[in-house]
């Protein structure tokens, strides 16, 4: 997600009930953000979502097939829904009573469930989605200003829920099908690659496979009318092309194809410093609404029509969603608190893609970035901003800041060489701050260790070294 000054704003007194850590019962884990959200009771493996959404009524009959495994024993299995009623539900095939508490979906085990076997999960569900209230304003399913009616996802970080059962962890990752009925006529994007188009008199179903794997609060679905487009882009890293397709609405498609016209371009350089693109496809989506900010869903970040004028106003944001994908998406956040692992990457994607078009350097960035950080409270540890602050603005600038810190003191080779090899280190998989230090200085002979301590643990914001 870009900075947002809304963030900034949120109360932290009503975050209360929500950084809880009673129910987060994994030994050996430090407290952890949004604890109401998300088990560690079990992983899953796969979701396979049947959906048929009907724009006229605004309605959505959902199946959930859940592959998952457990984690200890289980007597019962934690999932969380919002909003949306639950009619029927299974587990390992066998129907089962459900309790519903808060957001919480709870489904008895027809018989105890031992540590690591693997288990089904069938939920027939339904209702009228719609985005669920966080400490962070209404997150998740919303309706667009599409003349067809048209929806979007927009969750990070904890709307997921309001659409399909889930264990709401950013570290619990999983592989996606997606398989979406609407009226004929209407479009379907979601993550991944399009599989299959089948139609009826009056319908037509999509068809989505994303082997991720991929966090919740990153899956996406996007239903109405788009003009569309497809490109080509070379990843340098590995030779190989990666097909990208972008998505407006129709009104839009002059200034969306230009806006968004230097993705194949981006997605070059940063194969170049990150290395091989990590998923099958990308691609941009501009949604007939206004949002507060992008957001990077898992290989289709979507953007408000706010974010188009034909004069590429925005392009920083284009390129801080693709950077998300390697850090963000392909090495997740072991929890919300290392959230300037996210950011703090995607803003410093931001200052390179603005050194490889030849307008300021990430150095010039970087400094004056800092300038404005000195000038203001020195008051937060982005390593732990807290849960109330994990979007604020010094979360992104001090967290590329750091980076650009780092890079001068290592040299230009040996940092781009770490940032590459952090994403092969993890991709797939999930990380926190305390690794990404460890990382740092086992990939360099200078004394990383100290630099990083001073500029995530500490308040006091030190000294960027001389330019290089
Ligand atoms: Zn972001």
């Amino acid at each position: 997600m870009t900075r947002c000054s809304r963030r900034a704003l949120i109360r932290g007194a009503a975050l209360a009930p929500l950084v809880a850590t009673a129910d987060d019962r994994s030994p050996g884990r430090a407290a952890r953000y949004f604890a109401t959200h998300g088990t560690y009771d079990h992983r899953t493996l796969a979701y396979d979502l049947h959906l048929a959404y009907d724009p006229a009524a605004g309605t959505l009959d959902g199946r959930a097939h859940i592959l998952a495994v457990a984690e200890r024993p289980l007597h019962r299995v934690e999932l969380d829904l919002a909003r949306l009623a639950v009619r029927e539900a299974r587990v390992d095939g066998t129907a089962v009573r459900t309790a519903r508490r808060r957001h919480k979906l709870l489904l008895p085990t027809p018989r105890p469930i031992e540590a690591g076997t693997p288990f089904t999960l069938e939920i027939r569900y339904g209702g009228r989605p719609g985005p669920v209230r966080t400490p962070f304003g209404p997150i998740g399913w919303d309706r667009t200003g599409d003349p067809h009616d048209g929806t979007m996802v927009a969750a990070q970080p904890l709307g997921a829920p309001s659409w399909f059962p889930c264990n709401d962890r950013p570290d619990d990752k999983a592989e996606y099908t997606l398989r979406v009925t609407v009226p004929r006529g209407q479009h379907v994007l979601a993550n991944g690659a399009l599989l299959d188009r089948s139609t009826t008199a009056a319908t037509e179903c999509w068809t989505y496979h994303h082997r991720g794997p991929m966090a919740p609060y990153l899956a996406a679905l996007y239903t109405g009318r788009f003009a569309r487009e497809t490109w080509l882009a070379r990843d340098t890293a590995t030779g190989r092309d990666v097909h990208g397709h972008n998505a407006f609405p129709e009104r839009l498609e002059r200034p969306a194809r230009h806006d968004l016209g230097r993705q194949p371009a981006m997605l070059g350089a940063f194969t170049g410093r990150f290395g091989p693109y990590p998923f099958e496809t990308y691609g941009a989506v501009v949604v007939d609404a206004d949002l507060d900010q992008p957001v990077e869903n898992q290989t289709v970040s979507v953007f408000g029509r706010n974010h188009v004028d034909g004069r590429r106003t925005w392009e920083t944001l284009v390129a801080h969603e693709l950077v998300h994908q390697w850090y963000g998406n392909s090495v997740s956040l072991r929890d919300w608190r290392d959230i300037w692992l996210n950011e703090g990457f995607a803003t410093y994607g931001e200052w390179l893609w603005s050194e490889h078009i030849g307008e300021d350097s990430a150095d010039t960035i970087a400094r004056a970035e800092w300038r404005r950080l000195a000038a203001g409270p020195q008051s937060l540890r982005i390593a732990d901003p807290g849960p109330d602050r994990i979007f604020d603005d010094r979360v992104y600038n001090r967290g590329a800041c750091t980076l650009h810190a780092l890079r001068l003191t290592t040299g230009d080779d040996r940092f781009f060489a770490m940032l590459r090899g952090w994403h092969r280190a993890h991709r797939g998989g999930s990380a926190d701050t305390a690794a990404f230090v460890a990382h740092a200085g086992r990939s360099s002979p200078a004394a990383t260790e100290p630099l990083l301590h001073a500029w995530l643990y500490e308040k006091r914001l030190p000294p960027l070294p001389a330019p290089a």
